[in-house]
């Protein structure tokens, strides 16, 4: 009941931040990030109506799929390791990290045959130093690379803003992932349509959709957090 709520009221901010900026509430897609939370809860959550699931770690992300991946659309939303990738290659359906060569080669690698991997690159606009990701300028000439590894198509971009007090310190983040999308769009690459912007999270989201989120990942604020102490 309470993902139910949770998610009534997300849609609510959904439609007054795309009301300031003149969007349509339809090209928004929220991805439930279930990395805190139990299977059950996951499975609650696609009861509740949600469609993107999203998980941080190959094993138990693995795991809820195994046991719920029949239903829904699986993100993977962590950094991955290349020796890790075959495990979820072909399963998930999205990736979201894909920041590095080595990891380009092994998608190519192990993808099945005639068959391609969405992957969104995922860059570090902030420059934060704890943060993974490429640098914008990286990030335009890997994408422009990535034509030599067919078994990938870059949906998109995606970026994580710096935990900050007030949200709106995040704008400008979100701003420049947009920015390098107009220009991987503008080199009109068949393997890089970059149509989609994963960026925004529980606390910052309705900024990410004023600047062109087209998935928001979201944990603590619609399905919770169960690591933490309860209440
Ligand atoms: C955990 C996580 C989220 C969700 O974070 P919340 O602040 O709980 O909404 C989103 N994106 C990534 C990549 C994450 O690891």
């Amino acid at each position: 009941m309470t993902i139910k709520k949770n998610l009534q009221k997300i849609k609510e901010q959904i439609e007054v931040a795309c009301q300031r900026t003149g969007r349509d509430p339809n090209e928004i897609k929220v991805i439930a990030v279930t990395k805190y939370v139990s299977e059950q809860t996951t499975r609650e959550a696609l009861h509740a109506g949600i469609e993107h699931i999203g998980e941080n770690r190959v094993d138990s992300g693995l795991k809820k799929m195994d046991a719920l991946g029949e239903q829904g659309t699986w993100h993977f939303i962590g950094s991955l390791q290349s020796r890790k990738a075959k495990e979820i290659i072909n399963k998930f359906h999205y990736i979201h990290s894909l920041d590095r060569v080595s990891l380009a080669k092994e998608i190519q690698k192990r993808a099945s045959e005639n068959s391609t991997v969405k992957c969104f690159v995922q860059v570090n606009v902030s420059g934060e130093e704890s943060k993974s990701g490429l640098s914008p300028a990286e990030a335009l000439t890997f994408i422009e690379e990535l034509s030599d590894y067919p078994a990938i198509q870059v949906v998109g971009l995606m970026t994580m803003a710096p935990f900050v007090d007030d949200p709106e310190e995040t704008r400008p983040v979100f701003r420049g992932l947009k920015e390098l999308q107009d220009k991987v769009q503008a080199l009109q690459l068949s393997h890089a349509p970059c149509n989609e912007l994963s960026m925004g999270m529980s606390n910052d989201f309705h900024i990410a959709i004023e600047e062109g989120a087209t998935y928001i990942r979201l944990g603590t604020s619609l399905v919770g957090n169960e690591t933490l102490p309860q209440k």
